[in-house]
């Protein structure tokens, strides 16, 4: 049996923290110490800052977002165009988008993708929300922006059956040459999808 060198309390903070995606064990034990070093500058705050996280978060019952407010930020904001809304898989893509600020549209977090093999079907993803804002009439363009993954495009053919029926266009992301990208340094699948995705000059 190795010895302990903490007592249970930062033993367990070390092994909360080695969950955190990006930290493993060796991470966890630097940034418990660095938490301990800088109590009150970090560990305090920080430790506030997640409980008060922890007790406000919640799911946009529209869209699937989370934040602290029902209605989220996104769904509320008067500076979006609500007729375009943007299909997403997770949370952090609908951040990246955002980061990427090319849209001022609204959007619809999934929670995944659909792949029968795990389990997850029409009914484990957020599927019947946006058919019903859709429903409503307000939408004109769905913007499907899945990953470019067997499931992912999976499930963008299952949410283009799902909206046929609704006078909505629905589009997804353009696939090819990443921005910088050199020919010669493509996969054999990005450089095609490129090809098939050409536009005119
Ligand atoms: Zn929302």
């Amino acid at each position: 049996m190795s010895k302990r060198i903490a007592g249970p309390e930062i033993e367990r903070l070390i092994q909360l923290l080695a969950k955190v995606p990006g930290l493993g064990p060796r991470s966890a034990r630097r940034a418990a110490l660095h938490l301990i070093k800088k109590k009150e500058q970090l560990m305090v705050p920080l430790a506030s800052a997640m409980g008060e996280a922890a007790e406000k978060v919640r799911v946009c019952s529209t869209c699937g977002n989370v934040d602290t407010v029902d209605p989220c930020t996104v769904c509320t904001d008067p500076r979006r165009d609500p007729a375009t809304v943007i299909v997403v898989e997770e949370v952090a893509d609908l951040w990246a988008l955002e980061r990427a600020g090319a849209m001022n549209a609204l959007y619809h977090v999934l929670g995944g993708t659909l792949s029968p093999l795990d389990g997850i079907g029409p009914d484990q993803l957020n599927v019947k929300q946006l058919v019903q804002r859709v429903s409503e009439g307000a939408i004109k363009e769905v913007i499907i922006a899945v990953n470019a993954t067997v499931e992912g495009q999976t499930t963008a053919h299952y949410l283009t059956d799902q909206l046929a029926g609704f006078d909505v266009k629905v589009t997804r992301l353009a696939h090819g040459v990443p921005v910088g990208g050199e020919l010669d340094y493509l996969d054999e699948g990005t450089l095609a999808a490129a090809l098939r995705s050409r536009t005119a000059f």
